[in-house]
């Protein structure tokens, strides 16, 4: 049997009380390794540690702080070829994503160091003269972070590099299903010179370490990724201990294709978009919403580029799909399948699953889709894309609005005036020209509208607004 991987808890690899294998979706009958499970008390401990250590962090010269998170991102980005390979073989994403991913976390370290160094207060007069006013911000405390598994290295380090360069603590909880990734940017953490308990990685399931800590009155701030229905519930739990949270959650992005399109660029985005990272990702655009004039042009040419995306192994050379994530989720993906077909969508291309090794299916396309369907409706996190047919750039926004979510939403048109129309008036968090609706930048906010999100928005620096509080001093002389 492998040697169990510990959790990280006040500057000590710990046991757990029990531990979970952790199997290749590209191969399941691959065992990756066994991954310890905090106990209650082991998370009590961490709480503890940190809060002892966040104080001495806050004290600690801001340019310790800086080469601390310099060297995590430096390390990263000279170890993505191993870190990379490590997150496809867990993950399922192909190693050039995996590879792309981990140096993309690195750069949130390098761009958080720099941040340590932009921390700017502001003056006041008061108005009562010979008094004067300062505000600045001081760090929350203890961040409890809970992360997903679809991008567990890059979301996880868009928010630990913000927390610990504004000067908290953090106590990491990653998704199960990844947990080799987690080791391994904790034991980059760890090799820094940090206080003992100024970061902490609890794994375990969400309904005990993640209820845990969500629960706890000990955690200032909750940052979080993954579902909407876990989403809700840290909701209800921060507002009964009325602490500080942020949500990012599920959404139902669409791509508007109107008639004046480059249609080589449009069908780029809707493959890129709709099925890269196997569909699992929170800016895919599962709605494609296509005015008449092109409709059947443009789903040829989605079609063509169907034809040469390769599913497999995520580490075989070629390999552009990878596997789905797990039995789980490639059941619900086989579920959703068979709702767009019983709500009467027409399959066009794709869909074939084969699970006798990894967990592989190959990207569907629907066409004859309403957005009524609930195949429209809900968040299936599967390379499944539905054609919505249109009549005009008009109804396109409307129907692009027309649902619960509001995460990311793309147009592609030559037109200026659409195209300036769309921007201001897509109700979505971000908005993409020409572009697909996944792919977006480290040193911009990010984050959506409606039930997408919830908080102030992630990166760039409006990330300090989180990890932040305001306070305002009088001063007289
Ligand atoms: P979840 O929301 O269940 O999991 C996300 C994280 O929350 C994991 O670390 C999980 O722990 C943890 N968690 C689960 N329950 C609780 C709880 N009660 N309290 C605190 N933490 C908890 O997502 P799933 O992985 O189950 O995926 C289900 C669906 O969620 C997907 O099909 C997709 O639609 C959506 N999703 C969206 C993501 C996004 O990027 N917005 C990312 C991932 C999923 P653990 O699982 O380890 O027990």
């Amino acid at each position: 049997m492998a040697q169990i991987q510990n959790n990280y808890i006040a500057g000590k690899w710990v046991a757990g009380i029990t531990s979970i294998e952790n199997r290749n979706p590209s191969n399941h009958a691959e065992v990756i390794g066994e991954f310890a499970q905090a106990s209650s008390a082991q998370v009590q401990e961490a709480l503890s540690a940190a809060k002892q250590a966040q104080l001495v962090w806050q004290a600690t010269g801001l340019e310790a702080r800086l080469q601390v998170l310099q060297a995590i991102g430096d390390e990263m980005i000279a170890r993505c070829d191993e870190l990379g390979k490590l997150l496809s073989q867990e993950e399922g994403k192909p190693f050039a994503e995996g590879r792309g991913e981990v140096y993309r976390a690195g750069q949130f370290f390098q761009y958080y160091a720099a941040q340590v160094l932009r921390q700017m207060g502001e003056t006041a007069d008061s108005v009562r003269p010979g008094v004067e006013i300062e505000t600045r911000r001081e760090p929350m405390g203890i961040v409890a972070i809970i992360s997903p598994w679809n991008f567990p290295t890059a979301t996880a380090s868009w928010k630990i590099a913000p927390a610990l360069a504004f000067g908290n603590a953090v106590i990491w909880k990653p998704a199960n299903l990844t947990p080799a990734s987690a080791v391994a940017l904790t034991e980059i953490i760890a090799k820094q010179n940090l206080p003992d308990g100024l970061f902490n990685l609890v794994m375990g399931s969400g309904s005990e370490v993640g209820e845990q800590l969500i629960n706890s009155t000990e955690v200032d701030a909750i940052s979080f990724t993954g579902s909407l229905q876990v989403g809700r519930r840290i909701a209800q739990a921060a507002a009964g201990n009325l602490t500080k949270f942020q949500l990012e959650m599920g959404s139902k992005n669409a791509l508007i294709v109107l008639d004046d399109a480059d249609l080589d660029i449009a069908a780029d985005c809707a493959v890129g978009g709709a099925f890269g990272g196997t569909g699992q990702k929170c800016t895919a655009s599962s709605r494609l919403i296509v005015t008449e004039g092109v409709h059947d042009a443009f789903v040829e040419k989605v079609k063509q580029r169907m034809a040469n995306l390769k599913v497999g192994d995520a580490l075989a050379e070629g390999v552009t799909i990878g596997p789905v994530v797990d039995a789980k989720q490639l059941q619900q993906n086989r579920d959703y399948m068979k709702l767009a077909e019983d709500e009467g969508c027409e399959l066009v291309c794709g869909g074939e699953i084969d699970d006798s090794q990894g967990y592989f299916m190959t990207p569907a396309l629907f066409v004859n889709t309403t957005n009524q369907m609930r195949i429209n409706r809900e968040e299936a996190f599967a390379p499944i894309a539905c054609v919505i047919k249109v009549a005009d750039y008009e109804e396109a926004l409307a129907t692009l609005n027309d649902t619960e979510y509001g995460l990311t939403g793309g147009i592609c048109t030559q037109s200026l005036k659409y195209a300036s129309h769309f921007k201001r008036h897509a109700k979505t968090g971000c908005v993409m020209v020409n572009l697909p609706t996944a792919g977006t930048d480290y040193h911009v906010p990010f984050g959506g509208r409606k039930n997408s999100s919830y908080g102030s928005r992630e990166q760039g620096q409006y990330a300090e607004e989180f990890y932040t509080e305001v306070k305002t001093s009088y001063i007289k002389a």
